[in-house]
């Protein structure tokens, strides 16, 4: 079947075309050459105000979008297929197109190709611009891609708020465990602050009971003295009577007031050189109508060289005979009760050690501490009908403790008897340095105000036994070791708060311990005190730069002593 078109209505059919096709001539402006309906709706133009016109004055860019460059791009697309006669494919391309009243641009975007129109001969006619709207298909990309965008940012916020949900949980749990710890330590408190009312109330009613006692048997004791004629031999029998009660009663009171007196922080011991088998031996004497009265026997060991320390033998006859009452109180009739006194060493100190031990009834383990606080007793209603108030252990603590000493006790449970065991640090020193070494003692800063523990590291005995005793009778915890070795495993494992450390030590020398305490220790570093026996000044910068916070010329003066204690070598 023949059918012919005719030629005009071809023009017709291109403009009917489904697609928005463009035509343009090969010149130099692009000429449009015809364009299809479809083309006329996308760019919201006339055919007549097109046709006949270059493309790039119909359609220029839009001046608001200067990110487009699609005229650019369509430029060199239409320069390729003139170069090749083949079809040119471009990407997609914004490109607005101009509104028709003229006010602004409408945003477009465009998927085109451009192919050759040839004739037979292969020359160049036409090229065929064909463009699909994909405004939309970008629009749904674009807000696809603003959603996603959205939803990863809500996803993140909801990360974020469960991360700080976990994180404030966190802090909650921590709040309430500390809240719980807060309570605890309260209710802790308040047990504590209960018990001690109760101790208090009991020790007043127990002290009225205690002081009537004597009162009572001193007025009986008067009554018959007054009602009757009592001849010389009564008079007598009822005086002893008066001396053995007002002793009790001072010896009562006397333990009141020094209890307190501790307590407050008020005693201060009359420190002179003396010898602890002296102060032993007085205390014996004191405690003898006690052991007589139990009818307890007696046995002491004493070192036979002298137990020379720096001390108040009042208080330290006090310690004794508080140890060797009790001995005999809590003893059975006719036990045997052994003292001893003896000296020895612990860690390059000389210490005094005596023992009280008895064969009585003992003291349960979970007591063994607990005697030493105020008030304590193992078995109230026993140990009150006994005359004890409960305060004799807290004495010897207290008293020993300011001695520089330590106090403890030890037995195997009840019915295994026990022993009581006080340390006390010694002096053996020159005679000359003894009778100044009170003095001395009191010039330093007491122990505790900003130093307590303090490691002496030298290698002399004399020296360094002169200088423990001078600390320890100021109530210093010391502690001294008599090579370098030895002392920097004491500094890095007992972390004193000040080493006292001389520079010419066998083993490591003073330099090396103070490197090596730095190196293991690093800001924890305890005070460093170089002993020199030089006064140079290369010594003293040598023993900085090892680590040193301060170098002392021996024999070390008290001031200077003095100075090391009161911390107030500026810290490295
Ligand atoms: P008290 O005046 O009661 O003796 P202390 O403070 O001297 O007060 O002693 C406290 C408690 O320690 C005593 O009440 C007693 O229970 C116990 N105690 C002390 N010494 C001995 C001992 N040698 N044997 C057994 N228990 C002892």
């Amino acid at each position: 079947m023949d059918i012919s078109i005719p030629p005009e209505q071809f023009r017709r059919i291109f403009e009917s075309a489904p697609g928005a096709f463009l035509l343009m001539l090969p010149d130099a402006g692009f000429t449009i050459a015809g364009v299809s309906d479809d083309y006329l709706r996308g760019t919201l133009r006339q055919r007549e105000e097109i046709v006949g016109r270059p493309v790039f004055e119909v359609f220029p860019d839009n001046p608001l979008t200067p990110e487009a460059h699609s005229t650019r791009n369509l430029g060199r697309s239409l320069a390729r297929v003139l170069a090749t006669h083949a079809p040119d494919v471009m990407a997609i391309q914004r490109y607005d197109v101009p509104r028709v009243d003229g006010q602004g641009f409408e945003m477009r975007y465009w998927s085109p190709v451009n192919a050759p129109v040839l004739a037979d001969d292969g020359t160049l006619l036409y090229i065929l611009h064909r463009v699909d709207n994909v405004t939309e298909y970008v629009r749904q990309g674009e807000d696809n891609l603003r959603q996603r965008s959205v939803s990863e940012q809500l996803s993140a916020d909801k990360l974020r708020m469960e991360a700080e949900i976990v994180q404030r949980s966190r802090e909650l749990d921590t709040l309430h465990s500390n809240l719980h710890e807060a309570n605890a330590a309260l209710s802790e408190y308040a047990r504590g602050a209960r018990e001690e009312a109760e101790r208090k109330n009991e020790f007043l009613a127990m002290l009225g009971h205690e002081l009537r006692n004597p009162l009572a048997a001193l007025s009986s004791a008067l009554q018959v003295w007054e009602a009757t004629d009592a001849d010389a031999r009564r008079q007598q029998e009822l005086q002893a009577i008066c001396r053995r009660q007002m002793g009790n009663l001072t010896r009562l009171v006397d333990d009141l007031l020094e209890m307190s007196r501790v307590d407050r922080g008020e005693v201060e011991l009359q420190r002179a050189p003396l010898d602890l088998r002296d102060v032993l031996g007085s205390a014996l004497h004191a405690a003898r109508t006690l052991f007589d009265r139990q009818r307890v026997t007696l046995t002491t060991w004493v070192a036979p060289a002298a137990l020379r320390m720096i001390g108040d033998a009042t208080r330290l006859e006090q310690v004794l005979v508080n140890l060797l009452g009790n001995a005999a109180k809590y003893s059975p009739r006719g036990a045997a009760v052994e003292v001893r006194l003896d000296a020895i060493e612990h860690d390059g100190c000389g210490w005094a050690r005596i023992v009280v031990a008895d064969a009585g009834r003992g003291i349960p383990p979970d007591k063994l501490e607990a005697i030493f606080g105020m008030f304590v007793q193992v078995d109230t209603r026993i140990d009150r009908a006994r005359g004890g108030l409960g305060i004799g252990l807290s004495l010897v603590r207290a008293l020993v403790d300011l001695h520089g000493g330590r106090a403890w006790a030890e037995s195997a449970g009840l019915g295994s008897g026990s022993r009581f065991i006080v340390e006390l640090p010694l002096a053996p020193v020159f005679e000359a340095d003894l009778t100044l070494a009170p003095a001395l003692a009191s010039a330093l800063p007491p122990a505790g105000a900003a130093v307590r523990q303090v490691l002496v590291i030298e290698d002399n005995a004399d020296a360094r036994e002169t200088l423990c005793a001078l600390l320890a009778a100021s109530g210093y915890a010391v502690t001294a070791a008599a090579d370098g070795h030895d002392g920097l495993a004491q500094i890095i494992r007992n972390r004193p708060d000040v080493a006292i450390i001389d520079i010419g030590l066998p083993g490591l020398d003073g330099f090396e311990v103070a490197r090596g305490a730095r190196q293991a220790l690093g800001r924890d570093t305890p005070r460093l005190v170089a002993l020199t026996g030089y006064s140079s000044a290369e010594v003293g910068a040598a023993a900085l730069d090892a680590g040193f916070d301060l170098y002392v010329v021996k024999p070390i003066s008290l001031a200077a002593l003095a100075e090391v204690l009161a911390a107030k070598v500026p810290q490295r």
